[in-house]
């Protein structure tokens, strides 16, 4: 790749906080703008071609490995990531959802030395909600831990937001899905770009993201049938019930409300109610 062009990589928003928030949707939704390309977990570009990977954390979860932007994009280490993607996909700003806290860290001291302009969300959602989600995905793993994790990677996340020295905002996963229109027209003023309605319709757009949640991705192969013959993105049986039959409107998810149980609900009370506080919805 030539290094003397001009930039194209304007801009690039990182979304950040806790698995399980809403950051594939928030990036689905911001990655349908015109000027935008959703990376997904950028993070997992690692993995671009390793066989030793398991596929969906290798691949396009759209398209697999005949995807038109990684499919055949062997990146170099003399230009950073978003720079590269965005003379692939010809878009000047990109998004990553990474919430790997090392990474960001990487990427944010990569583009220092760029002209792109970072911008932080730190997309927040009621932990009681994160957790019954993690506890569906590792129906075997201990509770404490699945709780104390979540601190961990909220107080990690905090800090972040607190030491970055650009432009950040908080969001809150509750009020993306019951305001839509409001939340992201307000995000789009903070991110310096202009409201575009389709991007409420972001399950007809077109899009490539590595890794990310499989129940929004879902939707979005649901929405396109004709175009997404055969897509990576498959439901557990867990999930299958609740996004089979789900309309692709945007739509707050409160299953946690019905399923998580008792106990686990008072020893997240116990251990990191106080923590919750700020992010708390319903009672
Ligand atoms: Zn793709």
């Amino acid at each position: 790749m030539n290094n003397t062009l001009t930039r194209l990589n304007e801009k690039v928003y990182f979304i950040c906080g806790v698995g399980h928030s809403g950051s594939t949707l928030l990036g689905l939704i911001l990655g349908s703008h015109s000027d935008c390309f959703y990376c997904g977990e950028a993070a997992k570009s690692r993995f671009l071609h390793d066989p030793n990977k398991p596929i969906k954390k290798r691949v396009c979860k759209i398209c697999g490995f005949d995807c038109r932007v990684w499919g055949d994009l062997n990146l170099t280490d003399s230009l950073d990531l978003y720079e590269q993607v965005s003379r692939k996909t010809e878009k000047p700003i990109m998004i990553d959802s990474t919430k790997n806290l090392e990474w960001l860290e990487e990427q944010l001291t990569a583009i220092a030395r760029t002209t792109a302009q970072p911008f932080l969300i730190f997309l927040q959602r009621d932990g009681r909600a994160v957790l019954n989600s993690r506890i569906r995905k590792y129906p075997d793993k201990d509770i404490k831990e699945l709780i104390e994790s979540w601190r961990t990677q909220i107080q990690l996340t905090k800090e972040l937001f607190q030491s970055f020295e650009h432009k950040k905002i908080k969001i809150r996963y509750e009020e993306l899905a019951t305001q839509p229109e409001t939340v992201t027209r307000n995000l789009c003023d903070f991110l310096e770009i202009d409201y575009q309605p389709e991007m409420l319709h972001y399950y007809q757009q077109e899009h490539h993201p590595l890794g990310g949640n499989d129940g929004t991705q879902f939707l979005v192969t649901k929405a396109q049938t004709e175009k997404i013959k055969e897509p990576i993105v498959s439901l557990s049986e867990k999930n299958s019930y609740y996004y089979q039959d789900r309309s692709l409107g945007i739509s707050l998810d409160l299953r946690w409300m019905e399923e998580l149980d008792p106990n686990s609900k008072r020893l997240f009370e116990e251990i990191v109610g106080q923590e919750n506080e700020e992010m708390k919805w319903g009672f």
